[in-house]
């Protein structure tokens, strides 16, 4: 069924905290963690509870979840302080744009100044 978790899935295995991850934020519907690589002095995960590849495939079966993600996106910049200076939300999708886990997340990027194009 759409939505479920995948055994092999390493942000499942954060939802069920098999693996652990410096959560900032928690809902009914979301975890946000800290990025174990972080490329910004704010660089957060936001990703759905339920497993979908990318934010497209959640957005198009669930779109009040993937709401859920960029409301929570939005909470994270605030909580930081990175509202006011400005802060990046990126979705890499597929492997050529550098997604590494095939499980919806968006990045939460601030803290410096970003540069655009990205590379
Ligand atoms: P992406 O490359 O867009 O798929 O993003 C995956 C992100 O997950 C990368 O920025 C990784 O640094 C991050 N990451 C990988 N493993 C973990 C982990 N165990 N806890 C937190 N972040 C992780
Ligand atoms: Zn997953």
């Amino acid at each position: 069924m759409a939505g479920e978790a995948q055994p092999d899935c390493l942000f499942c295995k954060i939802v069920t905290g098999d693996v652990p991850a410096t959560i900032v934020r928690e809902t009914e519907t979301t975890v946000a963690f800290r990025d174990i690589n972080p490329q910004a002095p704010t660089h957060v995960l936001v990703i759905p509870k339920a497993h979908y590849p990318d934010a497209a495939s959640l957005a198009a079966a669930e779109p009040t979840l993937a709401a859920d993600v960029l409301r929570e996106a939005g909470a994270v910049a605030a909580d930081e302080k990175a509202d006011g200076t400005g802060y990046r939300v990126v979705f890499n999708t597929g492997a050529g744009a550098g997604q590494t886990v095939f499980h919806a997340h968006a990045h939460v990027l601030g803290g410096r100044g970003l540069e655009w194009p990205p590379g």
